[in-house]
């Protein structure tokens, strides 16, 4: 779950706001103060701040300065409109600037945005180890990597690896590893999966002769031979 500080003096819009991201599933910290904010922020805990330019203790642009170093991405506030003050937010490192007044639900939407925009890249998906680390496959890179060497593989293959990969030892049926593979690959007959399987094993297997990656279980189908590391 994701924080957002909400700086803002005015408690009426403050406690707006907050209930407004609570409601987005946010959990939130507000202050009326820059002092404040500039500790919170430096803190660690916000992953967004939602901040407003006119503060009465600390004007917002000095907040902004002040909590660089977070490196925590900024949402603007301010009164004012018009494209000098625009330009002059962005300058200060914030990410995107809301004019008041403005609709909750806008706000909500661009912190989400900004939010997304900053998520490290690969986040959502894992790389998954097998047999000690003699595969590893990274679904957010599409990439496959055996005993130390990354190896091309077509969409087909990749589909049927990670099909596999989903359940290590269980015996998938050719018929299932087709339906694995619907929207790589047109071409969906039993003898086309063996072809690709053959391929996989002269791409992966030490020796292709003796499988240990991709095993055929006799009068099923093919499993992964080998177990998922713990991580
Ligand atoms: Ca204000």
């Amino acid at each position: 779950m994701h924080t957002v500080l909400v700086v803002e003096d005015e408690r009426k819009l403050r406690e707006l706001v907050r209930s407004y991201l609570e409601r987005a599933g946010f959990a939130v910290l507000t202050t009326g103060s820059g002092a404040e904010a500039i500790k919170l922020a430096l803190s660690g805990d916000p992953s967004l701040v939602i901040l407003d330019l006119g503060l009465p203790d600390v004007p917002g642009e000095e907040v902004a300065r002040e909590i660089r170093p977070a490196q925590v991405p900024i949402l603007m506030l301010t009164a004012k409109s018009g494209d000098e003050d625009r330009i002059r937010g962005l300058e200060l490192g914030a990410d995107d600037y809301v004019t008041k007044p403005f609709v909750p639900r806008e706000l909500v939407l661009r912190a989400q945005a900004i939010l997304r925009r900053h998520a490290p890249q690969g986040a959502t998906t894992a790389v998954a180890r097998f047999g000690d680390g003699e595969l590893v496959i990274d679904e957010g890179r599409r990439e496959v990597t055996v005993r130390g060497t990354t190896v091309p593989l077509t969409p087909t293959e990749w589909a049927l690896l990670v099909g596999l990969a989903a359940s290590p030892g269980r015996v998938y049926s050719r018929s299932e590893l087709i339906n694995r593979t619907r929207g790589y690959e047109y071409e969906g007959y039993e003898r086309t999966v063996d072809s690709h399987v053959k391929n996989l094993r002269r791409k992966l297997e030490h020796d292709p002769s003796e499988p240990r990656i991709v095993e055929t279980v006799l009068g099923g189908g093919y499993r992964l031979g080998l177990t998922r590391d713990r991580t």
